[in-house]
């Protein structure tokens, strides 16, 4: 009898301890809980609030992050959220004496340009494409005298890359970023050069089709890039006069459909 009674008084002072422990554990958690919870909330509110800041801003004053080429022939945003309605424009075969004008055009609407230069005319127009590169346009090689590069031997091919490279490097401080092959047209060693070299490589995908007599008509020339109008284009152009004479309605035409030009500065590799 004696025995038992210490035991239920054992077990009275057991649950008593228990119940002690569990009352001092819950109120120990509250008390950690409450301070740090409140903090990691507000640390996550100001998270939120700097994350949907720097959304904002980056919305508000550069929408265009960093794009790359895709294919060959389209530009696309490297975010999936980036801005997918943008195009590119590329200028071939300058530079010529129409290259100033384009550029006024260009400025008037604040769009950069790539300009794909064959280094054989740089000696009938001395300077001009280091305005080009001042205005704000990327340089591209285009080849220095514009050859099939699937029909020259892989030394010629190599001097019409390399040759052009040091005369965009000499005149703009750095070697070219772009390059496009002439026609469009690559070979196995160019493109295992160009990768070597850790050039981007682009055709296009849209086109004045300015080498067809037609186009030389201004309705002609812009319909033919608004025919295929798309999300992330590189357009292709020429510096022929026609060129210059429709290119200020083409640049309004893309506009009013929505579309930004990117920056080539924005495409990396
Ligand atoms: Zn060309």
């Amino acid at each position: 009898m004696s025995l038992s009674k210490k035991s239920k008084k054992f077990y009275i002072i057991f649950v008593i301890l228990i119940i002690v422990v569990i009352v001092f554990i819950i109120f120990k958690n509250k008390k950690d809980d409450s301070y740090p919870m409140d903090a990691v909330a507000s640390v996550v509110k100001t998270d939120t609030q700097k994350v949907e800041k720097v959304v904002e801003n980056t919305t508000n004053t550069n929408p265009i992050e960093g794009y790359k080429v895709d294919k060959y022939y389209n530009v696309v945003p490297i975010d999936k959220d980036g801005n997918k309605k943008v195009v590119l424009l590329t200028i071939d075969d300058g530079p010529s004496n129409q290259s100033e004008n384009l550029l006024v055009i260009l400025a008037k609407h604040n769009v950069k340009a790539i300009f794909f230069i064959n280094g054989m005319h740089d000696k009938d127009y001395k300077g001009v494409i280091k305005k080009e590169f001042d205005a704000g346009h990327a340089i591209g090689n285009h080849t220095w005298s514009h050859q099939n590069l699937n029909k020259i031997k892989e030394n010629v091919a190599l001097k019409e890359i390399e040759s052009n490279t040091k005369l965009i490097a000499d005149i703009t401080g750095n070697k070219p970023k772009f390059f496009r092959s002439p026609f469009g047209i690559s070979s196995e060693f160019s493109r295992a050069h160009l990768k070597k070299e850790n050039m981007i490589s682009m055709n296009w995908s849209g086109s004045t089709k300015d080498w067809e007599k037609s186009a030389r008509d201004k309705k002609v020339f812009v319909n033919n890039v608004m025919k295929t109008l798309h999300d992330g284009e590189i357009i292709l152009m020429h510096e022929h006069e026609w060129d210059t004479n429709s290119l200020d309605d083409l640049l309004t035409e893309i506009e009013k459909k929505g579309y930004t030009f990117l920056d080539p500065k924005n495409i990396t590799k």
